[in-house]
């Protein structure tokens, strides 16, 4: 059986002191939730605050990026070990932001994928195609060479730790969900790939699904069976829609 998991990207969003208020609402709304895990990823400068006010609760903290190499001449980036030290257990690898606008690649994934794994840390790998890619029928040729490039050389117990999340990039912050049946369809082939490269990891692996995720649609998105989770951006950046998110997985 596979535990839903609800994690918050907050993206670019929140100094500290914003951070640690929405999280001191979110803790104790959610307390009672032990069916559904809960994550958080937050900036790197709020990490360090944010993991002190949920240490002892049942949330866990990610990062939204880090950097292959363990350490040295390299201005600007956050290393493996530097993630793990805020106290992350996670970390948001390869999304779409990235892909965008900082030139990450399937070979970039790949490393920083593997990286993560190196130091236990457990990356959430985000695939999905563009508008233009789904207009031109290649939604599964561009979702399987994510996969098989994005997670090459992992060992089969590294493929079920990974978390995978689908988004379709024309769903991110346009309101525009995917429906469930296309979400579906697209998670049940990354399961299917999974099987082919991975085997009996497949039925472990947790695959969300992002893409303008909200209390409204969420019901529907969880009902799906290959849908095990979200991965939310707009609607995780208040307590209270992100507490009626994780409490609608719970409540199914
Ligand atoms: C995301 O940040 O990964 C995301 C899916 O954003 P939103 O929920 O705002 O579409």
């Amino acid at each position: 059986m596979r535990k839903p998991l609800m994690a918050g990207n907050w993206k670019m969003n929140k100094t500290i002191l914003e951070a640690v208020s929405v999280v001191k609402a979110l803790k104790s709304a959610v307390a009672d939730i032990s069916d559904v895990e809960i994550l958080l990823c937050p900036s790197f400068t709020a990490l360090y605050a944010v993991n002190n006010e949920v240490k002892g609760s049942n949330i866990s903290i990610g990062a939204q990026n880090l950097f292959w190499e363990t350490k040295g001449a390299f201005t600007g980036e956050v290393s493996p070990a530097m993630v793990k030290d805020t106290g992350c257990s996670y970390v948001l690898v390869g999304h779409s932001e990235r892909r965008q606008y900082f030139g990450e690649t399937n070979e970039t994934v790949n490393k920083k994928t593997r990286a993560a794994l190196a130091i236990d840390l457990i990356p959430v790998v985000c695939v999905g195609e563009t508008l233009a890619e789904r207009e031109s029928n290649v939604t599964f040729q561009i979702i399987e060479k994510q996969i098989e490039e994005g997670l090459a050389g992992l060992t089969p117990k590294q493929a079920s730790l990974t978390v995978i999340a689908y988004e379709p990039v024309w769903a991110i912050g346009t309101g525009k969900t995917a429906t469930p049946e296309q979400a579906q369809e697209v998670q049940a082939f990354v399961r299917k790939i999974y099987a082919q490269i991975y085997r009996e990891a497949a039925d472990k692996v947790r695959i969300l699904y992002g893409g303008s995720v909200n209390p409204g649609n969420v019901s529907e998105l969880m009902k799906q069976p290959d849908i095990d989770g979200g991965l939310v951006g707009g609607a995780s950046l208040e307590a209270e829609s992100f507490v009626k998110l994780v409490k609608y997985s719970v409540a199914n």
